[in-house]
């Protein structure tokens, strides 16, 4: 028997209007478990009025900021005491390892808190105007709703990367999570409901991208849209956007160039690489997916990740050894193996995996090879589109100025990483590459303190940090004359 969910709006759980639900599948086994609401156009304009009404009557617009950011720190600990079963959740849901979930869930806390503290420090200035007997001050208010829109690679973290800022500014937001991944979303609204959120506060609405997101982001109540997602949905939303003149914020897909030069410590370099690619089975959008080497030390840097990649163990994600996942929905997998093809077909040397994974203690998941290709030209497809699966693109490179022109040459920019002992070259290769972010000797670092975001196609605005609360809101000059008369408008001054 499947688990059944209800979905969350304007303080209530229900089901759709249609009453009709959709299949939520368990990677490892391939086989659903869970049965979510199809919503439709009516939900989301429910959900959207609900969270209209909450951001202009009752008692949330009159919460002080501090008892604002009481609420989101008292939802961060309701994160940490339900960790376990969130955990479950969302490792059933999404095949991702219990271990990464475990430390990503459980960090998801911390931004409840940072932003919980930053909701009362947000503050405006009083200007020296240049006007007589005038004063003017700037306030920064909240934009309204939020749509906020997250994909299924990590549920339950993205969602926090949006709903921390935008309730610590004071929005309202109706959060639609991925139709491969909703129940974790779902399960996190009963901590919002415990939390003492009011009503219509926090909405969510599941299904479909067609169905839900897009009526969702074409509301013409919305006023911002929080999205990440894929590049292509990212166009089409950010097009539907400005025709309703709302804002956005836009975290996409990456193509990120791992660098190693020959003075790095080449076992770090190695753990980077691997990490880089291979973690959450490749599906993240920071993933290490083009590997840069430097010529000299390319075969013998090759052959040791080689051999190290052999060694991951794959199976069950709930197992704490094992190290590689499956993928997350089929279509993923699908796409992943045909990437795999085009490699081939363009001529790529496959060094290492290069198949769907048979393995016994894969059962019938959705596997996945670790797979390395070699003799990889930037200009094929495998080195300029993301595969969003444990594939590896290796590309030999000359010199620093090569490295910079390789790792640039791609439409993306959301990160890169550099393996060298040089502090030199450290500084100046994160100065010339075009990226959000750049890590040097690590890779895959990200912190609720430290603004994220892309370059070029990966992106706009940036999420994490300071910078992300003004994301969400918009400011107020606000003027007042404590001028005794006001002046004849008809006399010319
Ligand atoms: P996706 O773009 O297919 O879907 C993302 C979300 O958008 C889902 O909730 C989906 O239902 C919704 N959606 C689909 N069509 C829509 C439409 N027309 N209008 C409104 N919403 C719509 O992405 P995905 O396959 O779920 O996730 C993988 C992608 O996400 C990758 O490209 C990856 O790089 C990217 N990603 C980016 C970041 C980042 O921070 N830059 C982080 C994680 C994932």
């Amino acid at each position: 028997m499947a688990d059944l969910y209800q979905t969350y709006i304007d303080g209530e759980w229900t089901d759709s209007a249609s009453g009709h639900f959709f299949e939520s599948d368990n990677p490892f086994t391939g086989q659903p478990w869970a049965l979510i609401p199809r919503c439709t156009a009516g939900d989301v304009d429910r959900a959207v009025h609900a969270a209209q009404r909450a951001f202009t009557s009752g008692e949330w617009p009159s919460l002080t900021a501090t008892r604002r950011g009481a609420l989101l720190r008292r939802l961060g600990d309701l994160v940490t005491e339900n960790l376990q079963r969130l955990c479950e959740i969302e490792v059933r849901d999404n095949g991702k390892l219990i271990s990464e979930i475990r430390a990503q869930v459980g960090y998801s806390a911390q931004w409840y808190h940072y932003f919980g503290g930053l909701a009362d420090k947000i503050e405006g200035a009083v200007l020296p105007i240049d006007k007589p007997d005038t004063f003017n001050y700037t306030r920064h208010e909240p934009l309204g709703v939020v749509a906020a829109i997250v994909p299924w690679n990590s549920p339950l973290f993205l969602a926090a990367w949006k709903l921390a800022p935008a309730l610590a500014a004071g929005n309202t937001v109706v959060l639609k999570p991925s139709e491969f991944t909703s129940a974790s979303a779902l399960e996190l609204m009963k901590l919002v409901e415990r939390a003492g959120f009011p009503r219509g506060v926090v909405n969510v609405v599941t299904g479909f991208g067609a169905e839900v997101g897009q009526p969702l982001v074409e509301h013409p109540v919305v006023a911002k849209v929080a999205f990440t997602g894929s590049d292509a949905t990212g166009q089409r939303i950010y097009e539907a956007a400005a025709r309703g003149m709302k804002r956005v914020t836009m975290e996409l897909g990456g193509k990120s160039p791992n660098i190693v030069f020959d003075d790095a410590d080449l076992d770090n370099a190695v753990n980077g690489a691997i990490s880089g690619i291979f973690a959450a089975t490749g599906q993240t959008c920071i993933a290490g997916s083009r590997l840069l080497v430097q010529q000299n030390v390319h075969d013998a840097f090759v052959n040791k990740l080689v051999a190290f990649a052999k060694t991951a163990r794959m199976g069950n994600p709930m197992d704490a050894e094992t190290q590689i996942g499956p993928v997350t929905n089929k279509p993923q997998l699908e796409k992943i193996l045909s990437y795999i093809e085009i490699a081939k077909d363009e001529h790529a040397t496959l060094a290492l995996g290069g198949a769907r994974a048979t393995r016994a203690e894969c059962g019938s998941g959705w596997f996945v090879e670790p797979t390395i290709f070699t003799g990889v030209d930037n200009r094929m497809r495998i080195a300029q589109e993301e595969v969003f699966g444990p594939v590896l693109a290796i590309i030999p490179f000359k010199d620093d100025d090569e490295a910079v022109a390789l790792g640039n040459d791609v439409a993306y920019g959301l990160a890169a990483g550099v393996w060298t002992s040089s502090i030199r070259r450290a500084l100046t290769m994160a100065d010339r590459l075009r990226a959000g972010t750049v890590w040097v000797n690590t890779y895959r670092a990200v912190s609720y303190l430290s603004p994220f975001g892309g370059y070029k196609r990966s992106g706009i605005g940036r999420e994490n940090g300071q910078e992300a609360i003004r994301e969400y809101l918009q400011t107020k000059s606000v003027w007042i004359s404590t001028a005794t008369a006001v002046p004849n408008p008809f006399v010319q001054r």
